[in-house]
């Protein structure tokens, strides 16, 4: 059962072209206001970017659904996810795959999104601070690999850790970004470029 504004949400997305119905579920069940901060609810179900603090954003559910549908093409069991953020993303993705590990540099929002994730009774899901430009090599190969913040460059590292058949979603860029679709066959990655995107940055390298 969707609430009103779950309803809203779900209908207003498959109008913007999402089709695969587990994703607009997946999404429009969530209690978006949980994953905003508390000045921000009124505005959780907008669909826009919003604060998080830490200067981070909770990304638009269009571009959280668009994103998820391009990845889950194949059914991966297995997801890396790099920027935890609110968590939003990550629960999209639990309820759409066996396991989800997800990577957060900044402690506090890897801490808070736990603590939403425990109370969804999303139990698949491993969330450690850490950079995610290594991605998580102790835990690699991954079926899919979804980048939720722009990269200068994409990361050799994630590429790696795909298993072959696997698909990579990655922001890519500075001031114009565009999101990138990596399907691994072997050793050689296709590359299709999606759409236009805004992006906080992939920082590299230093944890706050
Ligand atoms: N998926 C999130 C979007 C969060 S914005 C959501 O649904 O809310 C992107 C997140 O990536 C931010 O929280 C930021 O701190 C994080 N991030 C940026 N660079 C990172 C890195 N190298 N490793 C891990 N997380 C990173």
């Amino acid at each position: 059962m969707l609430t009103v504004a779950g309803q809203q949400l779900y209908a207003q997305l498959a109008r913007q072209g999402i089709q695969d119905r587990r994703v607009l579920q997946a999404i429009a069940s969530l209690p978006r206001e949980q994953f905003v901060d508390e000045a921000m609810a009124h505005k959780a179900w907008e669909n826009s970017a919003l604060p998080i603090g830490y200067g981070q954003t909770i990304s638009q559910p269009y571009i959280v659904a668009r994103m998820t549908e391009v990845l889950l093409v194949n059914r991966p069991e297995r997801v890396l996810e790099v920027g935890t953020g609110s968590g939003f993303q990550t629960a999209v993705l639990a309820q759409l795959a066996s396991h989800v590990y997800t990577i957060e540099r900044i402690k506090g929002l890897r801490y808070q999104a736990r603590r939403r994730l425990q109370r969804l009774d999303l139990h698949n899901v491993s969330a450690r601070h850490g950079d995610g430009w290594e991605g998580w090599p102790s835990k690699a190969p991954f079926d899919a690999i979804l980048v939720t913040a722009a990269a200068r460059e994409t990361p050799r590292a994630l590429l790696t850790q795909l298993v072959d058949g696997g698909r990579m979603v990655i922001p890519v860029g500075q001031l114009q970004q565009s999101l990138w679709l990596y399907e691994r066959r072997g050793d050689e990655f296709l590359r299709t470029e999606l759409e236009a995107v805004k992006f906080v940055p992939l920082v590299q390298g230093e944890l706050e």
